[in-house]
């Protein structure tokens, strides 16, 4: 595999600064990634260069910045090999991309007595807006439950579909287990009784390649801040024939077609859904980050983060006491942890004074951590740019908050 880490390493400026007089060692890649110089340029020679709003003007700077924008919507069509550019919509991020589709979709589809089925290894983004959907519309949120390794058995949900259910709503992958769900098997089972599949690929893009044809999934959600790109971006992958069916989710700006004084018509898919003045210099930057991404690829960036997975799994069960939440076969590079009866922040606490970025907490998974009976777990989760000497510190780290703390 050709991954020269050290040049990879000096794309990230922040890589290089020092915490407490210790080397960053930054493993809070699920909370958010940090960003190459080639994102923070991109946005950069943006606002030097073509900063204008968008959609709107026949002069220069105008043309091209609308120009730069829809090339970036192609560039990501084609990332998620996505059919057409009207089904890539742009958003502030998975939660919005998820509350549309709970909101639009709702309105739309979903009816007293139907039911919506996710599962209990929702992030919050993925499961408040089904459960508030379902409250306002007297329909019924059913949720799967996991097994021991942080599974979820494909046989029970066969068990809950039925004539009522309109959706699934899963995760790609558990931003707390790190679980990868084998969710092309549950959109075909699915498909079989004319069921829609949101996947939740907030967590996943970033990690795997991903071709929502092969998938074949109705909806995937993620965010760019997750996948090296700046905050407030994201994306909603959606098929045309349900996008097109579904009303506007927020109104005003280039979602707009005609107004008069009784009534309005909407734009044309993808501006239907995206009211407002964009994000232009944060979709900039997202272009940026996946030909970034493109470069690596994310077959090598899959392979080498599994690597680091396996020898960080193997390192950190040599300490007493570990325990691992989310023990698939079939994982991403997170690991979830506990130590002894040490609380996480306690352990977050003194990792972080080592230089170490952990999360510690419920990692906006409250209805997982109550099902594990837990407060919350220690989280070390990697990106392509960390190394196996990073997670050798680490190990080192766990086992002074062991000699403090236990
Ligand atoms: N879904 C999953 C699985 C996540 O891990 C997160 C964030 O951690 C989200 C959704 C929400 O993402 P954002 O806060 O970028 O909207």
């Amino acid at each position: 595999m050709n991954f020269n880490i050290e040049r990879i390493r000096a794309d990230f400026p922040i890589l290089s600064r020092e915490i407490y007089k210790r080397p960053l060692i930054y493993f809070d890649n699920a909370a958010s990634t940090q960003k190459p110089r080639q994102v923070i340029d991109a946005i950069r020679q943006y606002y030097e260069h073509d900063n204008c709003n968008i959609h709107r003007g026949v002069h220069y700077l105008s043309v091209k910045a609308t120009e730069a924008y829809e090339e970036a919507r192609r560039e990501i069509m084609q990332f998620i090999h996505a059919r057409n550019t009207c089904e890539i919509i742009f958003t502030k991020g998975a939660t919005e991309s998820l509350n549309l589709v709970a909101s639009s979709f709702g309105k739309r589809y979903v009816r007293s007595g139907d039911e919506v089925i996710t599962t209990i290894m929702e992030h919050h983004s993925n499961f408040v807006p089904w459960q508030q959907m379902c409250i306002e519309r007297g329909a019924t949120l059913r949720v799967l439950g996991i097994n021991e390794s942080g599974e979820i058995d494909p046989g029970e949900l066969k068990g809950l579909l039925n004539e009522k259910t309109r959706l699934i709503a899963m995760t790609h992958v558990s931003n707390v287990l790190g679980t990868i769900n084998p969710v092309k098997d549950i959109i075909a089972m699915a498909h079989q009784h004319d069921i829609p599949v949101l996947i939740d690929g907030a967590q996943g893009v970033s990690h795997l390649p991903v071709d929502v044809q092969d998938l074949d999934c109705d909806f995937y959600c993620f965010s760019g801040h997750k996948m090296y790109a700046p905050m407030g971006t994201g994306v909603l992958y959606g098929k045309e024939k349900y996008l097109e069916e579904m009303p506007p989710y927020q109104l005003g700006g280039e979602m707009i077609k005609d107004v008069f004084l009784d009534h309005t018509t909407f734009n044309e898919l993808p501006f239907k859904f995206e009211a407002g003045t964009p994000n232009v210099e944060g979709v900039m930057g997202l272009h940026a980050a996946i030909l970034y991404l493109k470069e690596l690829g994310m077959d090598n960036i899959a392979a080498y983060e599994d690597q680091l997975l396996k020898y960080a799994t193997e390192k950190l069960s040599g300490i007493s006491g570990i325990k691992f939440y989310g023990t698939s076969s079939h994982k991403a590079s997170l690991i979830s942890f506990l130590i002894g009866d040490i609380h996480p922040y306690d352990a977050g606490m003194i990792i972080d004074k080592l230089g170490i970025a952990v999360r510690t907490g419920h990692h906006c998974a409250m209805p997982l951590m109550d099902s594990l009976k837990i407060p919350g777990t220690v989280r070390a989760s990697f990106a392509f740019y960390n190394t196996m000497d990073e997670v050798d510190h680490l190990v080192t780290a766990i086992c002074k908050v062991k000699e403090m703390l236990s």
